[in-house]
């Protein structure tokens, strides 16, 4: 992997291939980290915006950076002492970068959602997805519930009434 050490990168590669959860999959390090290099990418001063992707599905979810984020810090915290230095150098590098060219969110407190990680404090394109607790910010999270248990969540429609 570009900018870690063979062991290193056969650590990430342990990682991924373990697996256990939505973030880890075989190359999701990489393409995390090729999509923070990228959203930092645009030369200048203007700020950056992060931006929900439209689609939740494991590939489209790199589309927000905070995602690409979201899996290095699931590799991090998965990976042994020395390879866990090595990544952890990279992206402290892409986060130093990430908080010069982002803004603080002003209502960050507001957010009940994934709060717990900084990069959902910047100010993001439409800051009032997934946020406040109104009825839309709500139906713009709920697929990612309903798609991680299809058929769980959904609801069995009667098909007539009081035939059995
Ligand atoms: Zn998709």
């Amino acid at each position: 992997m570009h900018g870690l050490s063979t062991r290193a990168s056969l650590a990430v590669h342990r990682v991924e291939h373990l697996g256990g959860s939505f973030y880890l999959h075989p190359g999701a390090t990489e393409r995390a980290l090729q999509r923070y290099r990228e959203f930092l990418r645009p030369p200048g001063r203007r700020p950056l915006y992060p931006r929900e992707s439209s689609c939740d599905c494991t590939w489209c979810s790199f589309d927000d950076v905070r995602h690409a984020r979201d899996v290095l810090e699931e590799v991090l915290e998965r990976l042994p002492e020395r390879a866990r230095g090595e990544l952890a150098r990279l992206v402290r590098r892409l986060d130093t970068e990430f908080l010069r060219r982002t803004l603080q969110d002003p209502f960050a407190h507001r957010r009940r959602w994934r709060i717990r990680f900084w990069w959902y404090r910047r100010l993001a394109d439409r800051p009032g997805w997934g946020d406040a607790p109104d009825g839309r910010s709500r139906r713009r999270l709920r697929p990612k519930v309903i798609r991680a248990a299809p058929s769980a969540v959904r609801p069995v429609r009667p098909t007539g009434t009081g035939v059995v």
